[in-house]
């Protein structure tokens, strides 16, 4: 099956002055990790005003009209429990975040895209088993050739990774912008597996 890899939203591209809030599934987790739920403040006030969320936290921030204002929510939990996807979305951020954003063949964190283990020429697909991180370099240097006729082979064989195998890099790298009110919403199991 031929999956394009989207671009995804990545917690790292959020900017605090668009004051997105983040999504709780009605067990107070976040409805999902990768990427993580995030709505504008636009859904989600849409959402309180359609009932299907409870504020959970606000922002200091308020949006008025003419009759009325209204505090933004940073927090929000679902009032109806959805089922969470097992498997992380297939994205650029999520393939890199598997990797640790290094190449897995040379193992240098500069300059990164996407290497299919086995080229597309071979009949490689781009899925999460045949696409790996790689620096432009390791990538022109493999071009269309398969691993062993280029004697390249990636540190860690691609794979499906799940939420957990995620959640245990996400924390390598933490995303750029964190409310401080998603923080007691995110990574509450640490201690737990440390
Ligand atoms: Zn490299």
């Amino acid at each position: 099956m031929h999956t394009a890899i989207s671009s995804g939203a990545s917690p790292g591209s959020l900017s605090p002055g668009s004051w997105p809030a983040l999504v709780l599934n009605a067990d107070f987790r976040p409805l999902s990790y990768y990427p993580l739920s995030i709505w504008s403040w636009q859904d989600t006030i849409k959402a309180v005003f359609l009932d299907r969320v409870n504020t959970v936290a606000l922002y200091d921030k308020a949006v008025r009209s003419p009759t009325a204002e209204f505090r933004l929510p940073s927090v929000v939990s679902l009032k109806t429990f959805v089922r969470p996807s097992r498997h992380p979305a297939f994205t650029r951020f999520n393939v890199f975040l598997r990797d640790r954003f290094s190449c897995q063949y040379c193992g240098t964190k500069e300059e990164l895209t996407f290497d299919h283990l086995i080229p597309r020429s071979h009949g490689g697909q781009t899925t999460w088993e045949n696409v790996v991180t790689a620096c432009s370099c390791c990538n022109l240097r493999k071009g269309g050739q398969m691993p062993a006729a280029a004697n390249m082979w990636p540190h860690q064989m691609p794979f499906q990774p799940s939420v957990n195998d995620l959640h245990k890099n996400g924390r390598l790298f933490p995303p750029n912008y964190l409310h401080r009110s998603w923080l007691d919403y995110l990574y509450w199991d640490a201690e737990l597996e440390a």
